[in-house]
């Protein structure tokens, strides 16, 4: 026995949602559209209906409850008197605990209603979907109607008019069809541990729910768990694949913030604020394997908090965050740096330019192989929206992407105009890219924009390259020997220790070096909790004393090759900003100006050498 039935469902939209059904009635006059639905929260009260007994119901028979459901709602009555035909309940607000992650799904969740998080990262054109499909009988010309269900189009076994097994003609026009789409979500960047693969699930969503989200955005998606067997015809397998049939959509808002920072954090974090060593602790955190670097890790530490986006009177947005390229030959740790950033940073994504995956680093419609569809995937970019998007190899991306990232990186949109796809996705985040050179080896005495195969303009758009070239040097090349000879050998010790269950306080103590400074847990908060609450504003004293060093840059390079643009006065900007907000300041000081400019000159003087 269900307490769920036609009847339980209009009394509880009579008692709880009597303004909403009017509303809809409403439009229903007004504009007429068939398909219509009216959302109904969860927690706050399906909850306290039938002491919860019915929300437990539709957890683990979302069908016949939701069936219940439509019907409930065309029985119900409305000021217009109007019949609520083909009306959805829309379920949102499920309790966290019916929050499924997606790597988490499995065969007992199917048929049952859950709630899926995650980043959009495909969505198809909306098209129309047949629901019955209407069929003529070469017979006797009768018509005859079949409901559709699967990804194959069902024909009528017979004509139930002149009871033969003839030959029948589809007919589309009268067939019954709803809005349809498919997405694909994503597991969030933010939430995978170093190295391991965002899984994804599709989601299937048909009417009112269709054309309504982009690529990147982060949702929660409330529906019924579907499986269905591999293969078509003779060659299905016993092998399913799940998926999600939409029931709502929840977008959340773009500042949402996943992990929470308690008290007992924000007491950590004021702590380690006011520690004098803080920039050195900082930036020996960002890498602390690889030996060396010091201006290149603390440049990128300052990436990771970022300078203060800005709107201008007239709309125009300029970005806070701040871009960086490491240029350099094999083998000099460019790799193993992102990697570590990838480890550290609060949100982030790690790609190549040649792309494991499809969609590359902006973004790319491709025709779908299945169905036909244009399908819109968000690349990396986007998907490291609000973070730090590290992407390795950088020139080797594809020809799609170069002209996009320009765009991508200065007005952080990405533009797409193709097919039936018109979307203009975000890519608010800080880009840390790796090149290689062109020939193998950088040649310290040559320009740079000859040796890599990115064009001045894409250069121009980092606010800082640094060059890491491999010379020979006895004294570098004895101590960084002897660093990654330390690195193998805790990383040893480390190993036996799982065994022998020695205690590791005694290792650490003697390669304290190659141990981060701070626990990268908290440091992860601590950039996090910097980003959301410290705006710095610069003082008098730090405009002064950036204008200075700028027109003198400006007037020494009038002989040099590298040409310095107002681009590197904002980058300057950005770069003190960020100084002030790692050590939680509002206000940007002489000394953030000539640290900064500290790190400006580190990688100018390697360019300024062509
Ligand atoms: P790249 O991407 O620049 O070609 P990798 O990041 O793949 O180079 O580094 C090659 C190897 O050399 C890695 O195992 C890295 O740890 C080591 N290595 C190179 N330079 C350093 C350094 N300064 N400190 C520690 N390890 C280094
Ligand atoms: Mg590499």
């Amino acid at each position: 026995m269900m307490f769920s039935s036609p009847e339980a469902w209009r009394e509880f939209f009579e008692t709880y949602y009597q303004k909403e059904l009017n509303t809809l009635a409403d439009k229903i006059l007004t504009d007429g559209r068939k398909e219509k639905s009216i959302y109904v929260n969860f927690l706050k009260d399906l909850f306290i209906f039938y002491e919860g007994r019915i929300a437990e119901e539709l957890l683990e028979y979302p069908d016949t409850v939701l069936e219940h459901a439509s019907k409930g709602l065309e029985l119900s009555y409305n000021i217009h008197d109007v019949r609520l035909e083909n009306c959805k309940a829309r379920i949102v607000n499920l309790p966290q605990t019916r929050r499924i992650l997606i790597r988490d799904l499995r065969s007992e969740h199917v048929s049952k209603f859950v709630a899926v998080e995650g980043i959009v990262r495909k969505v198809t054109e909306v098209r129309p979907k047949i629901v019955k499909a209407s069929f003529i009988c070469l017979s006797c010309g009768n018509e005859v109607f079949v409901v559709q269900d699967d990804n194959q189009l069902k024909q009528p076994y017979e004509c139930k008019t002149c009871n033969t097994r003839g030959r029948f003609v589809f007919n589309p026009d009268n067939s019954i069809k709803v809005d349809s789409q498919r997405i694909k979500i994503q597991e969030y960047p933010e939430n995978l541990r170093g190295g391991e693969q965002p899984q994804t699930i599709d989601v299937f969503l048909e009417g009112d729910l269709t054309g309504k989200i982009n690529p990147g955005d982060r949702v929660v998606i409330n529906g019924i768990v579907r499986a269905r067997t591999r293969g078509y015809g003779s060659r299905k397998t016993p092998y399913m694949d799940i998926f999600i049939e939409g029931n709502s959509i929840e977008v959340l808002q773009q500042e949402y913030e996943e992990f929470e920072i308690t008290q007992e954090d924000i007491e950590k974090i004021m702590e380690l604020s006011e520690d004098p060593d803080l920039y050195k602790k900082i930036t020996d955190s960002v890498a602390p394997v690889i030996y060396g670097y010091d201006k290149i890790k603390l440049a990128i530490a300052l990436q990771l908090f970022g300078g203060v986006p800005k709107k201008l009177p007239d709309g125009t947005e300029i970005r806070g965050d701040i871009h960086i390229l490491l240029v350099g030959d094999p083998g000099v740790a460019k790799s193993q740096m992102l990697r570590y950033v990838h480890r550290i940073a609060p949100r982030s994504v790690y790609t190549t330019g040649k792309g494991t995956t499809s969609a590359g680093l902006t973004a790319t419609a491709t025709r779908d192989e299945v169905d036909g569809r244009w399908t819109l995937e968000a690349g990396a970019l986007v998907l490291a929206d609000k973070g730090i998007a590290l992407v390795d190899e950088i020139d080797k991306m594809r020809a799609e992407d170069r002209s996009a990232l320009h765009e991508a990186m200065e007005q952080q949109t990405i533009s797409v105009a193709k097919a039936g796809i018109n979307a203009m996705l975000r890519s608010r985040c800080a880009l840390l890219g790796a090149a290689n050179p062109k020939y193998g080896r950088f040649d310290l005495y040559s320009p740079l924009v000859e040796q890599i195969d990115l064009s001045p303009t894409l250069l121009s758009r980092f606010d800082l390259i640094f060059i890491m070239t491999d010379q020979p040097n006895p004294d570098h090349d004895r101590r960084l020997a002897e660093h990654i000879l330390k690195t193998h050998q805790i990383g040893e010790k480390l190993e036996m220790m799982k065994h022998l269950s020695i205690e590791a306080a005694e290792y650490r103590n003697e390669y304290k070096n190659i141990e981060p400074k701070i626990d990268p847990q908290l440091l992860r908060k601590y950039i996090a909790y910097a980003k959301r609450t410290v705006f710095p504003v610069l003082t008098k004293d730090a405009m002064d004393r950036i204008i200075e060093y700028y027109v003198n840059l400006r007037n020494s390079s009038k002989e040099s090759s590298v040409t310095i643009t107002a681009r590197q006065l904002e980058a300057l900007i950005r770069l003190a900003e960020a100084s002030a907000r790692l050590r939680l300041s509002d206000e940007v000081t002489v000394e953030d100006v000539n640290r900064v400019i500290d790190v400006v000159e580190a990688s100018l003087k390697q360019i300024a050498t062509n």
